[in-house]
């Protein structure tokens, strides 16, 4: 039974249509695991009798003949996706214990395709963050090195999926927070094109970017719950109305004669040289195999964290503005008036980086700003969008690292907001642009900490992007290792 541990989503599907194993042995086998690794701090909920549940109920619709890819095979869901059954917090005080009345569109999605949910995983608060320091409920240890931080704000879902307590979560992205946790663990981490996954149920950030993704062992693992995940939900006003696809069309694509775009924008100052020769190493992966490298420039990219840090907060004091200690949420013990009971519940329930983005938000937003700051920043915003249309008439994908650094040490970057936001410098430009974009494992840098390098394809483009992914993982085996003690 433990030799299935290290199983992919696809290998296991494979076994629980042969009959090798059940849906609830399965769910016992993983639910041990969480507890024997509660060190990782990975889990904010687990209900071992609800995953059984489920479980069993997987077993029976497979008793009954039905079949499907994921029907039986356990994962877990971000706390940022609300949930009926697990407590449903963005890792916030101000929602400690909530209770969902309903399952977010992607989390009803998985279930109906009969996934087992073995609990909610840790993040930062409201997924702001780039280490999951900022969790109201504790750090998150990374599994390759427990010093070190697990990346920001998924860091529940990468550690657990790196540590293989869970063989793939869902995550979200808003300006890096799939991408860069993924390649500090070296997983797998997949946004696709804005619009295509459903908001509903997804507690706010930054509605113009927030984006659900997977973190999974391998690009075809990701394509399989992409099948089920994706596609238009009448709930969110910004779902695209998209025919439905197979995702996994293209895993055998021809990477002979492939364009890969390389932004040299991307390769500059504060890449450390670890990184740098893991990214080219992989580059050069891609030519063997046939690919050709093309040199782009995205020259107002660097722009995209200052513009990044002035839509962000902005849409986010609005969307915190609904916990106000009423509706629901935290509520203080003691209060004069109704201002007073707001303030006093705003105050007790926020951590300090949700406060940060709040007055930043504010700021930006307030008359006589609002035109030099958050006007501005949608015009670059839309002007980085518009360079990548054009490097994309130059190649087919483009490729870059995804952070600057391995994994850095508890501490290192929290006293230091612009540090940490410099962690998703490479990140941001394709959230600003709504393109899909991933994450896979491609070597290992100082202190063995692992490297991802990045993807991006233009827009509706993830089954390719998955094949062209999939393609350096039938070449390599970075995706299959597993950190030591897992
Ligand atoms: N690290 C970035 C931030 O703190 C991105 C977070 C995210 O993608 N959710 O906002």
């Amino acid at each position: 039974m433990s030799d299935f541990a290290h199983a992919s989503v696809a290998e296991l599907g494979r076994l629980l249509d042969a009959r090798q194993v059940s849906a609830v042995e399965l769910a016992q086998l993983f639910l041990a695991r969480i507890d024997a690794h509660r060190d990782l701090n990975a889990f904010l909920d687990v209900r071992p009798e609800v995953t059984l549940d489920l479980a069993r109920a997987a077993d029976a619709r497979r008793a009954r003949g039905e079949t499907g890819a994921l029907l039986g095979v356990p994962m877990a869901h971000k706390d940022i996706f609300v949930t009926r059954e697990w407590a449903s917090t963005a890792s916030s005080r101000m929602l400690a214990g909530y209770m969902s009345p309903f399952d977010a569109t992607v989390v009803a999605n998985l279930k109906q395709a009969g996934m087992v949910c073995l609990g909610k995983l840790n993040c930062d608060e409201f997924a702001m963050g780039s280490s999951n320091e900022n969790s109201a409920f504790g750090n998150v240890l990374n599994p390759w090195d427990k010093g070190a931080v697990p990346g920001g704000s998924s860091g529940g879902s990468s550690a657990a999926v790196a540590a293989r307590i869970a063989p793939a979560a869902t995550a979200t992205d808003t300006g890096g927070s799939i991408r860069e946790p993924a390649a500090f663990t070296g997983i797998t981490g997949t946004k696709p094109t804005y619009g295509r996954p459903s908001r509903w149920g997804m507690i706010a950030f930054a509605s113009s970017l927030d984006t659900a993704g997977l973190m999974t062992q391998s690009a075809e693992d990701c394509a399989l719950l992409f099948n089920n995940m994706l596609g238009y939900d009448e709930k969110d006003s910004t779902s695209l109305d998209r025919p439905g696809e197979d995702f996994t069309r293209d895993l055998n694509i021809d990477v002979r004669d492939l364009k890969i775009g390389v932004p040299k924008e991307f390769f500059g100052d504060g890449l450390q040289p670890d990184v740098e020769t893991a990214v080219r190493e992989a580059l050069r992966e891609y030519e063997r195999m046939g690919a050709q490298l093309v040199e782009i420039s995205l020259p107002n990219a660097e722009l995209g964290i200052p513009v990044y840090y002035v839509i962000a907060p902005a849409e986010a004091s609005s969307n915190l503005s609904r916990f106000d200690g009423v509706r629901y949420g935290h509520r203080a013990a003691e209060y004069g008036d109704l201002i007073d009971m707001i303030k006093k519940s705003r105050a007790e329930g926020f951590g300090p980086e949700p406060k940060r983005r709040i007055l930043v938000g504010a700021y930006v937003l307030s008359h006589g700003y609002y035109d030099a700051y958050f006007i501005q920043a949608m015009k670059v915003r839309r002007i980085i969008a518009d360079e990548f249309q054009r490097a994309f008439a130059q190649c087919d994908v483009i490729m870059s690292p995804v952070t600057t650094s391995v994994a850095f040490g508890f501490g290192e970057k929290a006293a230091d907001p612009v540090a940490m936001y410099l962690a998703d410098l490479y990140t941001v430009p394709g959230s600003l642009a709504g393109i899909p974009s991933m994450s896979i494992p491609c070597g290992t840098g100082a202190k063995g900490r692992p490297v991802g390098l990045q993807l991006m394809t233009n827009y509706f483009e993830e089954a390719k992007m998955l094949g062209i992914a999939h393609a350096y993982q039938r070449a390599t085996d970075w995706h299959r290792r597993v950190p030591a003690g897992f």
